[in-house]
């Protein structure tokens, strides 16, 4: 019997899932779902972020290992941070024409506009008092936070990526500078530790169409809670808001991720996407360019032919700090809560949003709902009333999906366009 695809067997899982979730929302099945569904979610998760730390540190130390020509760091470095400063520029300008031109917020009625913000004011001040925390921060705190003082604190904790990465290229350049005969032990080591958790991550995307399935399943129960009709009057009143963010995100990966591929590589569209598909759902079902790095790492690497030097510093790197999915909705975001509010912006206002928007997606972190903690700063950088985010909290969670698969996809481009840009660079 021929072998169902990965990706589709994605897509069942999250179908099923789907259909399952809606079934169990309306029959009240919530506590079952929570406790005899949902476990397996987490332990789906949970397994691909225990391999993040230790995928990343062994593929990029023996990668940078392996670099004979140390100029090829750099030279990938500035490539990849001016390619993905680019695209998520264009993506926050793309979101800026779609919610100026569809004016979303002027559809609101005022009676929605009173019951969201009576309704979701608690998670207002929650989601604010953490951008307090941000906000105190100094100018160069990012890269003092990039540089720890004890490696094994950073691997703890998946939040601390690019501290890995940070240690990982120190410990690779260091390979590089000894002797070959006294650091060969230490780079076989992690040659075939990199080996080997490649492996892992092919066992654990065994369970993804059960894990897939359980995370839509929750996703659904925690969405609807204990009334189902409250979603769907939601989804009516914000139908124009949520069409502009997706509108915008198709436009964004139609028009810059397929044109840069065409442009810049050799690859077609059609396998680019058929290899990355199973991140793009993963990334869909878990809202977490975090907790997909794993799989975009593999499918980079052995779908797209993407080397482990570039994917294991493209995509780490991506996965932090470029998310032009975010950035786009974020945009929309600001300016639809604007317009509900009956304030215009101004040249002057939409230049401050494309900047700040850029900064803030960088900053971050690549886990579920942190861009909407971001657009916080982002309203008080344009003088709107930062509780206006009660207005779009309720459907937060499904653009969320939507914007973590782009934000992968951008990841997985830019790895695809540094590595044909690397090959062009060496043939010559
Ligand atoms: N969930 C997104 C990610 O992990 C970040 C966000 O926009 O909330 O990429």
């Amino acid at each position: 019997m021929r072998k169902i695809e990965l990706h589709w067997q994605i897509i069942i899982g999250l179908v099923l899932g789907l259909v399952y979730g809606i079934i169990s929302t309306k029959l009240g099945w919530g506590v079952f779902t929570f406790n005899w569904i949902a476990p397996f979610g987490v332990i789906f998760i949970n397994l691909l972020k225990l391999i993040a730390v230790p995928l990343v540190l062994s593929s990029l130390i023996s990668g940078v290992a392996s670099l004979s020509d140390m100029n090829k760091l750099s030279r990938i470095g500035g490539k990849t941070i001016a390619i993905y400063i680019f695209t998520t520029a264009i993506a926050v300008s793309i979101g800026l024409i779609s919610v100026n031109t569809l004016r979303p917020g002027d559809k609101i009625p005022s009676e929605m506009k009173i019951k969201l913000q009576s309704q979701y004011n608690s998670e207002v001040n929650k989601k604010s008092s953490n951008v307090n925390n941000i906000k105190e921060r100094g100018p160069l705190q990012p890269l003092i936070d990039m540089i720890p003082s004890n490696f094994f604190l950073s691997a703890s904790n998946n939040r601390n990526m690019l501290q890995v990465v940070f240690v990982a290229i120190f410990i690779g350049i260091g390979i590089v500078k000894t002797p070959r005969n006294k650091g060969k032990l230490v780079k076989d080591f992690f040659q075939s530790l990199s080996e080997i958790v490649v492996k892992l991550v092919d066992f654990i995307m065994i369970m993804a169409p059960f894990g897939v399935f359980a995370l839509i399943a929750q996703t659904i129960n925690k969405i609807t809670g204990d009334n189902p009709n409250q979603i769907l009057e939601l989804l009516g009143a914000l139908a124009f808001y949520m069409f502009a963010v997706i509108i915008g995100l198709i436009a964004h990966a139609l028009f810059t991720y397929n044109g840069l591929i065409k442009l810049l590589t050799n690859m077609s569209i059609k396998k680019f996407y058929k290899g990355i598909a199973p991140a793009q759902l993963l990334a869909f079902s878990t809202s977490s360019s975090g907790a997909t790095l794993p799989v975009t790492m593999e499918r980079c690497e052995e779908e797209l032919g993407v080397s482990e030097e570039v994917s294991s510093f493209v995509l780490p790197l991506g996965a932090t700090i470029n998310m032009d999915g975010t950035a786009l909705y974020q945009a929309v975001a600001a300016v639809f809560i604007a317009q509900t509010m009956g304030m215009s912006l101004g040249l002057e206002e939409q230049l401050i949003i494309i900047i700040t928007t850029v900064l803030a997606s960088i900053g971050t972190a690549a886990v579920p709902g942190a861009g909407i903690i971001m657009l916080v700063i982002i309203l008080e950088s344009i003088n709107v009333p930062s509780q206006g985010i009660a207005l779009i909290l309720g459907v937060d969670r499904i653009l969320d999906m939507i914007r973590t698969s782009i934000n992968v996809t951008g990841d997985a481009s830019v790895a695809v366009i540094i590595s044909s840009l690397e090959d062009k660079f060496s043939k010559k």
